[in-house]
């Protein structure tokens, strides 16, 4: 027996029971009129096309599984192998592509490259608590990533994605999002928003933070241009942690994602932000982790207007 045994990942009639199980704490909710009372199952009977996982209400008369609402709504493969595929990325590190979900799955590119969009949408965060309350420190750093589309290469920065992290050091959490501009009237807003005002906030000597120590109780810098990553009187000024995450950000996205447009890269953060967020150390072991990703995924539906497989 292994992880990989388990029934939700073979048969269709032990998805929808394990995904029902999270999605549907108190039992089933009538997607259509809020019903819980008279819900009954439907039983699958594929010479009568009737599919699994549905459930019909006894108040509005009207059928749905518990995909309806959800981001696995208009999915046509088989909810086992959307198992696999959560089980999959939640449990890798470094994340795991398209093209070998294709091939683990035997699913065509493009289903496991938009089921891999589905799973990422299920984990973006939608915690709008600022970090470091209570007098708590945040890390805060930015870095460049890929090539911007018809941005001419140049030196430095300008034609890369950039990337704006904060970390908030007493819950160990990431919170991650794609800036436009790494300049003080870009990122000051964008701190305000998500770092409460009692916290202490510390990055590198970069000039967009310059006004930071105007707007928090504290704001510790370090001088990496100079090699100094520890404030040698005041150990607690670093930005270690949050360096730290981007290095498993960039080894991630080299390694698997080689090519990621701009207009995908929010999803991709949103993965890498996930697992850091429910990693061993905060208590999360790989089942967890796979069945906070399905709590995730209601209420997200997620529709592409124009398909776009170049990411
Ligand atoms: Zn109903």
């Amino acid at each position: 027996m292994s992880v990989l045994s388990r029934p939700e990942f073979h048969s269709e009639e032990a998805a929808y029971a394990h995904l029902e199980k999270i999605v549907w704490v108190d039992g089933p909710v009538c997607v259509h009129c809020g019903g819980v009372g008279r819900i009954t199952k439907v039983k699958a009977n594929p010479a009568k096309r009737i599919r699994e996982g549905l459930w019909r209400c006894g108040d509005c008369k009207k059928q749905f599984t518990v995909k309806v609402g959800t981001v696995f709504e208009h999915m046509r493969l088989p909810l086992h192998k959307a198992m696999q595929a959560v089980y999959l990325m939640t449990s890798s590190k470094k994340g795991i592509s398209a093209h070998q979900l294709h091939r683990i799955l035997e699913v065509t590119y493009k289903s496991a490259w938009f089921l891999a969009h589905r799973i990422r949408e299920a984990m973006r965060s939608d915690d709008l608590t600022p970090f470091g309350g209570a007098g708590g420190v945040v890390e805060v750093d930015e870095t460049f990533i890929g090539h911007l589309k018809g941005a001419e290469k140049r030196r430095a920065f300008h034609h890369k994605m950039k990337v704006l992290a904060l970390v908030d050091r007493d819950s160990g959490k990431a919170r991650t999002m794609v800036i436009d501009d790494v300049n003080a009237k870009t990122l000051l807003p964008i701190v305000l928003d998500n770092v409460a005002r009692e916290a202490r906030i510390m990055t590198d000597e970069h000039s967009g933070y310059r006004h930071l120590k105007d707007h928090f109780a504290g704001h510790g810098t370090t001088s990496h241009g100079r090699g100094e990553y520890v404030n040698l009187e005041d150990r607690t000024i670093h930005s270690n942690t949050v360096e730290g995450y981007f290095s498993i950000f960039k080894r991630g996205m080299k390694g698997v994602f080689q090519h990621c447009g701009e207009q995908h890269l929010h999803r991709y953060l949103a993965e890498f932000e996930f697992r850091y967020n429910h990693r061993v150390a905060l208590g999360y072991n790989d089942p967890d982790r796979s069945c906070m990703a399905l709590h995730g995924i209601v209420g997200k539906r997620l529709t592409y207007a124009r398909p776009d497989l170049n990411a």
